[in-house]
């Protein structure tokens, strides 16, 4: 039986998608084989990146002029190969929002100069900085921004202006595909697939092709983005079962009707969460600041926080799992991906009013 998976990551999948891996495990378009057992060089799978590519292509309207990589190592790896890949012996700005901004700052560090160009940590990460407060390096190789923290539940809408020719890199690993972006507004795009996406050990960049063939010497071939781009992400073995599934999810996506379609339903299902928390009289609490309220992540409080071992009891009484909030903010979080449905959401909401009602 399926429960109703509120995990920040991994996350929840499609129900139908997960059918249709199932259904044809054993036996993948005929071959006899399951896709995991197949070459990345044979045409079945080569096939299976290149419509993965171009449905993302599709899905996010990406310029001709950027490459789409499928890589491996996750999000935090990319914590240091953006560094050894765009830093060029320069500088870097970053602006700090959360605890993963804030990992990708620190990692940064290791490979050269770079610099804090804002934070909010002084607001325990419950908005985003202001322009007025950013002090930007105009001669940065880039700057750095995570456009949803996960963690803190600080979700940017309105992106920073960076100097002219200062190319903006972003950490989406929580909510690429959960509405439409502007890929032309920045160098690179980063999202580990294990939030918004498929399968954890796939993480996809997104990068302007300017940018490409500045990677510090020693740069290990596979962390090179140039190289990787020539080889069509494929210089050495690509993680084939997860792009196999992000494949999947993206044709998904399009069947839906594509990112605003998708961004309809992200935008219904947050407004029922966090109307649940403003109408608790103050039983629930979050911290962001209202402009800065993330769709996918939404971390809560309970006013009493005694109450917190008995709430999550109740949670799984009803099959709603994954709530409890991350140590360093405590309480609850609801990760609420696309591939959660508006029945989950509803189970939670139900859950938090009926909890509230006896114990307030
Ligand atoms: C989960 C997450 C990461 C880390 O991803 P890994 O795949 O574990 O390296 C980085 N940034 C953000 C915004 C995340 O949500």
């Amino acid at each position: 039986m399926r429960i109703f998976n509120f995990s920040a990551g991994p996350a929840v999948l499609p129900t139908k998608v997960l059918e249709q891996v199932r259904d044809e495990l054993l036996d993948w378009r005929g071959t006899g084989m399951s896709v995991m057992e197949v070459s990345h060089r044979g045409k079945d799978f080569t096939g299976v990146i290149e419509s993965a590519e171009a449905d993302l292509r599709t899905l996010m309207g990406i310029p001709s002029n950027y490459k789409v990589l499928f890589l491996q190592g996750g999000a935090t790896q990319q914590f240091a190969q953006i560094p050894m890949n765009l830093l060029d012996g320069r500088s870097a700005d970053y602006i700090v929002t959360g605890s993963w901004s804030k990992k990708a700052y620190k990692e940064a560090q290791r490979f050269g100069a770079v610099r804090l160009a804002g934070s909010s940590e002084a607001d325990s990460f419950t908005r985003v900085p202001s322009a007025d407060e950013l002090k930007l390096d105009l001669q940065a190789a880039y700057l750095h921004i995570c456009t949803n923290e996960t963690i803190h539940g600080v979700e940017m809408f309105d992106l920073p202006t960076a100097p002219a020719g200062v190319p903006l890199v972003a950490d989406m690993s929580s909510h690429i595909l959960s509405r439409p972006m502007d890929v032309s507004r920045y160098g690179l795009i980063y999202a580990g697939a294990q939030k918004n996406i498929g399968p954890a050990g796939l993480v996809i960049v997104i990068v302007r092709e300017d940018l490409l063939g500045k990677a510090s010497a020693i740069t290990p071939s596979v962390m090179d983005y140039a190289t990787m781009a020539e080889n069509g992400s494929m210089l050495n073995t690509p993680p084939t079962f997860g792009i196999y599934l992000a494949g999947l999810i993206f044709k998904d996506l399009l069947a839906q009707g594509g990112l605003e379609a998708v961004e309809q339903s992200n935008i219904a299902k947050a407004q029922l969460v966090y109307d649940a928390i403003a109408s608790s009289g103050g039983f629930y609490r979050n911290p962001v600041q209202e402009a800065f309220r993330s769709r996918m992540n939404v971390p809560f409080t309970l006013a009493n926080p005694a109450l917190d071992a008995a709430f999550l009891a109740e949670a799984a009484e009803r099959q709603l799992s994954g709530l409890k909030g991350h140590k360093s903010v405590g309480g609850m979080r609801a990760s609420i991906y696309n591939a959660m449905t508006l029945d989950g959401v509803r189970a939670l909401v139900d859950l938090m009013q009926d909890f509230a009602a006896r114990k307030a």
